[in-house]
């Protein structure tokens, strides 16, 4: 039997609504259990693996600070010490679980699987997607620890994700977790699980865990037509020290907004190009290298947040910021 840590930290998988059919506005009782009631509720505990409740957070996943990602990934990290888990599930809500998958990706090297999963309908919904999910996460955490593959993988309705690619794709579904361009990196048919394929280009830069505890503030200026630049001189009197320019189809702003992200370069602020679209590159551009914007490679603005935040924290220059983005 493998033995797994099982971390609840709030979001839907942990949420109690006011009976089974309440399904969409179940926050509104503001009631979340802890990882050990949600094992007692979907008769987890000890069928497919002896599972090990670790109390750490019952909050909405919109709510998670920078302090609680320090916080959670300082607990892996412990928690990997003990050599008798085989790996970690982390519950988690699921409006930000690719934001939180993608930092621990960053800043966790550690010798057993992490696994985060969540749910798209309450603990306490009909047809409720918890269990099914809980149980999916802590198969895959097992034979990624069998197979010697110790990275962070999101999991669910029965589809293994890479932090790097996954996003929620949509608001409700039960299929709401996806990774465009490039699939899943995997599936799970109860205790079957298969990998499918690697994740390329390769393996991130591993960025020390205390950079968590001091993340740069950067943050995101979304185009639209007529979009004037004014989101982006506000974050740089904010104190902005990166800004990720969310753009249009191929990575770019507009007008006024290419000159409001070329003055906070001026200033010293990091910009780094990205797309609104939600799948493919940005590739580097001859306007962008004059003006010193970074072409954000495929990552999401959310995603190219996060990176930024970590390479600002650590002093990297933004030509080493450049070539981080490049390779990742
Ligand atoms: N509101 C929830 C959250 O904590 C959404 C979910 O978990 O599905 O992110």
């Amino acid at each position: 039997m493998p033995k797994i840590a099982f971390i609840g930290t709030g979001g839907t998988i942990a949420s109690i609504g006011s009976g089974p059919f309440d399904l969409l506005d179940y926050n509104a009782s503001d009631e979340r259990v802890n990882a050990r009631a949600i094992l007692d509720r979907t008769g987890l505990g000890a069928a497919i693996g002896e599972i090990v409740p670790i109390d750490f957070r019952q909050i909405d996943s919109t709510a998670i600070s920078q302090a609680d990602w320090a916080d959670l990934a300082e607990l892996c990290w412990q928690l990997s010490a003990d050599a008798t888990f085989n790996g970690i599930v982390i519950g988690h809500g699921t409006a930000s679980l690719e934001e939180t998958a993608w930092l621990l990706s960053l800043v966790l090297d550690l010798k057993v699987p992490v696994v985060l999963t969540g749910s798209m309908r309450p603990l306490t919904g009909l047809s409720s997607d918890a269990g099914a999910n809980l149980a999916a996460a802590v198969n895959v955490a097992a034979a990624a620890h069998r197979s010697g593959d110790y990275g962070v993988f999101v999991v669910l309705n029965d589809e293994i994700h890479s932090p790097r690619a996954v996003t929620k794709a949509h608001t409700l579904r039960l299929n709401a977790f996806r990774s465009p361009g490039t699939g899943p990196v995997g599936a799970v048919d109860g205790q079957i699980v298969r990998f499918i394929r690697q994740e390329l280009p390769g393996k991130a830069p591993v960025f020390a865990r205390d950079l968590l505890r001091r993340l740069a503030r950067v943050d995101i200026a979304y185009s639209y037509i007529g979009a004037d630049g004014c989101a982006i001189k506000a974050f740089v009197d904010a104190g902005a020290r990166g800004i990720i320019s969310a753009g249009f189809g191929p990575g770019v702003g507009t007008p006024a907004e290419i000159e409001a992200l070329a003055e906070a370069v001026e200033a010293g602020v990091v910009v780094v190009q990205s797309s609104r679209t939600g799948a493919g590159q940005v590739v580097d551009s001859a306007n962008h290298r004059r003006l010193g914007i970074i072409p954000g490679n495929d990552l999401s603005p959310q995603k190219a947040r996060i990176l930024l935040a970590l390479c600002l924290a650590r002093g990297d220059s933004p030509d080493e910021i450049r070539s981080i983005f490049q390779s990742v």
